[in-house]
């Protein structure tokens, strides 16, 4: 009897252990799947969100194939995701934007391809990419969008600005980004923070009570009117005296005729020349008060110790081959007075460093070009 019903017990136990055991098959095996899977996606830098998005979402193959990818692990966590179009995703360059699958919908929809919708949010904050989609198409946008220094909320200014100029793409997104489709003294932003790398020109311009911090007084034998007391920043002076010994030990006199003036020194020097030669000469000659890097304490003019004009000068020559050397660069050069907005002036230097320097020597860049690619960064 008990033999019986032990067996009995034992067939009903069997049962439940059959039916634990299918039951935890159901749940752990595909817990084991998921765990398993998460674990192959976190390897590939897909984070926690955008992995249980690819499993809800039955794309992980899909993502398996693509690998890593930036752009793939924030649009798979958005609503607009498309399953659809994970190929085209997978194309796209990764720039850190809000509602990317969304606005990167939207430009397929309009006929962007991906490597142009790559340069468009490269070159875009949320908020002018935003922008950008609600204008029309534009044919072969790359053409303004493929130098790290394009701008996508200045498209419409380059476009114009092509149209009118017919110059080369690289320097219509050069002079726009300067803001050279636009009037002198117009719409000026205002600075007040000393850097060796400031820009000063028509676009930009100095508050009133702008003055350099460190202004150091310049030796008088340095200076053309040793009664004059010149001035420039210390990092300025520091330069060019390192520069003055170079060339006095070649057998260069250089001397310094015109550096520190303030906003007042400036409104003098502009109302004279005013006064004397009119709006015209002023327009081209004279900076407006307010717009002259005589200002920033890093700018000043020199003279040679053995010709009035500077130009003829043996030291001008001299200059021109080493200024940069030392961090200097001829401010208004004689083939871009376009660009400066400046007529060309010889013997007019600015200290910007040495590494910017050799850079804008090597390349024949003006420093208004110089910033408008490399220092003027918003986009
Ligand atoms: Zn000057």
């Amino acid at each position: 009897m008990k033999k019986i019903k032990k067996r009995k017990l034992t067939g009903f136990s069997k049962l439940l252990i059959k039916i634990l055991i299918i039951l935890l098959v159901i749940i752990l095996i595909p817990n084991g799947i998921r765990i398993y899977k998460s674990s192959n996606l976190k390897k590939l830098k897909y984070d926690h969100e955008a992995i249980s998005n690819i499993l809800d979402k039955k794309v992980y193959s899909e993502f398996m194939n693509i690998g890593e990818n930036k752009t793939m692990n924030q649009v798979v966590k958005e609503q607009e995701f498309d399953k659809k179009r994970i190929d085209k995703y997978a194309k796209i360059t990764y720039t850190n934007q809000e509602h990317l699958a969304k606005n990167i919908n939207l430009l397929l929809d309009k006929g962007y391809n991906t490597a142009e919708i790559s340069l468009i949010i490269a070159h875009s904050t949320t908020s002018t990419t935003d922008e950008f989609i609600k204008k029309d198409y534009i044919e072969n946008i790359s053409n303004y969008l493929k130098f790290d220094y394009s701008k996508t909320k200045y498209i419409d200014r380059y476009l114009a600005y092509y149209k009118l100029t017919r110059e080369s793409y690289d320097n219509v997104v050069t002079y726009v980004n300067i803001g050279l489709d636009k009037e002198y003294y117009k719409d000026t932003k205002i600075k007040d923070k000393y850097s060796i790398d400031m820009l000063v020109n028509k676009y930009n311009g100095l508050s009133e009570n702008f003055e350099p911090k460190n202004l150091t007084k310049i030796p008088s034998e340095y200076c053309l009117d040793k009664t004059e007391e010149e001035f420039l920043t210390k990092e300025a002076l520091n330069a060019y005296v390192e520069m003055k010994e170079a060339a006095t030990a070649e057998g260069y006199s250089i001397l310094i005729n015109s550096a520190y003036r303030s906003y007042k020194d400036q409104n003098e020097v502009y109302q004279t020349y005013y006064n004397l030669y009119g709006e015209n000469y002023v327009k081209k000659y004279a900076a407006k008060p307010g717009y002259s890097e005589h200002q920033t304490g890093l700018s000043f003019d020199v003279a040679s110790a053995h010709s009035n004009i500077f130009e003829n000068s043996k030291e001008f020559n001299w200059m021109k081959e080493n200024a940069y050397k030392y961090g200097f660069v001829l401010r208004f050069p004689k083939t871009k007075e376009e660009v400066t907005g400046f007529k060309y002036e010889p013997w007019h230097y600015r200290y910007v460093g040495k590494d910017i320097a050799k850079y804008m020597y090597e390349n024949n860049l003006t420093f208004d070009e110089y910033y408008a690619r490399f220092i003027d960064t918003d986009k």
